[in-house]
């Protein structure tokens, strides 16, 4: 079957490999000139490592391996601890943070040369009973059996597909970056989390260190990192120790943006996966992981039966998950208004549960949003 797939990000760069490896004819349209690598690291969970793994993606040589999930109030008060080595023991992969530029690197190298057209901008879709034909911005036609759509959050085939609203902003924004270490941050993701939002900081291999720091979303200052400073006062340690080693160029805003996860991940010859289909806020870090659910769940479909019957499949398998991972991502943080009350030190004392039962709750949502674990 020909496959064309809009986008190189990780969901299209993962469907085709998941699509070459199953025997399809595929070609990638990317807008950009050359492969966009992007900036800062991904968490990805158990599910998101073992789908890579399937697919053939040396990840466990990528970043570094998690091996907690350790959640401190803006005191420093335990809220909760999840062992990540008994999660990876229990389903089989470790968790890992991987610098997005090495994961992208590694999709693409595992697929055949041209595979990949750089500078191809798609700009129109027409989907018809039988095909699906894609004209770029400079006029070349396209025709495919089945068109993925894995163009990102301001998806084109989206739009031309669904008809759909844009996704919206949420009010928050996750500033964020990737910096030399300024300390050994082991090998646990540290949040801490107060009534004004959280800080989070995970080693990511080579001497890295991300870190991100959620905020109302507005305007970015010139002096982001002095913005920082003053909202973050008083934080336990080592909040400090990292906003002093920041500079302004070290850190990037990214708005919170949200999708209506729609009824039908897909129509006719069209499917749509990860961002495109359901872009969510990044905290609890699903969005990667559920563009990888789509992947397996796209390749499993296509394999079991016609095309029209594979979209419509997809659909159901991975409508309930994507709509639940996006649901947690909305809810997870607040950081301003009523709600950031639950954040305060007090209430996340009352919440916190033991630690072998923060490992069972965190086993059972991965679960939850996974078909693979
Ligand atoms: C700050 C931040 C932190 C995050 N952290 C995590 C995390 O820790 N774990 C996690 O699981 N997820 C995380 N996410 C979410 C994750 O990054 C996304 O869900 C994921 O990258 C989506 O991949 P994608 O391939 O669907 O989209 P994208 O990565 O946006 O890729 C889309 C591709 O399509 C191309 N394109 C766009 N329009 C066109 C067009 N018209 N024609 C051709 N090509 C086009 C783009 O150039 C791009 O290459 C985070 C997101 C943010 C913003």
């Amino acid at each position: 079957m020909r496959v064309l797939i809009a986008g190189a990000g990780i969901a299209g760069l993962a469907a085709a490999r998941a699509l070459v490896a199953a025997g399809h004819e595929v070609a990638v349209l990317e807008e950009g000139d050359a492969p966009r690598l992007g900036t800062g690291a991904v968490t990805l969970w158990c599910n998101g490592t073992a789908i890579l793994g399937d697919l053939g993606v040396g990840v466990g040589a990528l970043g570094q391996r998690l091996s907690a999930l350790s959640v401190r109030s803006a005191r420093g008060r335990r809220v909760l601890d999840v062992d990540l080595d008994a999660l990876a023991a229990r389903f089989g992969s470790a968790a890992r943070v991987v610098p997005r530029a090495a994961l992208v690197a590694e999709l693409l190298a595992g697929l055949p040369d041209g595979i990949v057209r750089f500078g191809s901008s798609v700009a129109d879709v027409r989907i018809g009973a039988d095909r699906a034909v894609v004209r770029t911005a400079s006029g070349d036609e396209h025709v495919a059996d089945l068109l993925v759509g894995a163009d990102g959050v301001r998806s084109r085939v989206r739009a031309h597909v669904l008809g759909d609203l844009p996704a919206a902003r949420t009010g928050i924004a996750t500033w964020q970056g990737l910096i030399p270490a300024p300390f050994d941050p082991g090998t646990a993701m540290t949040v801490l989390v107060g009534r004004r939002g959280d800080c989070g900081f995970m080693g990511a291999g080579d001497g890295l260190m991300q870190c991100m720091f959620e905020l109302p979303d507005e305007q970015p200052g010139d002096r982001p990192v002095e913005n920082l400073r003053r909202r973050y006062a008083g934080w336990a340690e080592p909040v400090d120790k990292i906003l002093a080693a920041l500079r302004d160029e070290d850190i990037e805003a990214f708005p919170h943006q949200r999708h209506r996860v729609p009824r039908r991940l897909g129509h006719g010859r069209c499917v749509l996966l990860g961002d495109a289909a359901h872009a969510m806020p990044p905290v609890l870090a699903h969005g990667a992981n559920q563009a990888l659910e789509d992947v397996r769940a796209l390749a499993a479909c296509l394999a079991a039966a016609p095309v029209d019957a594979a979209v419509r499949a997809y659909s159901r398998r991975r409508r309930g998950r994507a709509a639940a991972a996006s649901a947690l991502a909305a809810n997870g943080l607040a950081v301003t208004g009523p709600r950031a009350l639950a954040q305060t030190s007090p209430a996340l004392r009352l919440a916190a549960p033991p630690p072998a039962l923060g490992t069972w709750a965190f086993g059972r949502m991965l679960r939850g949003l996974s078909d693979r674990v």
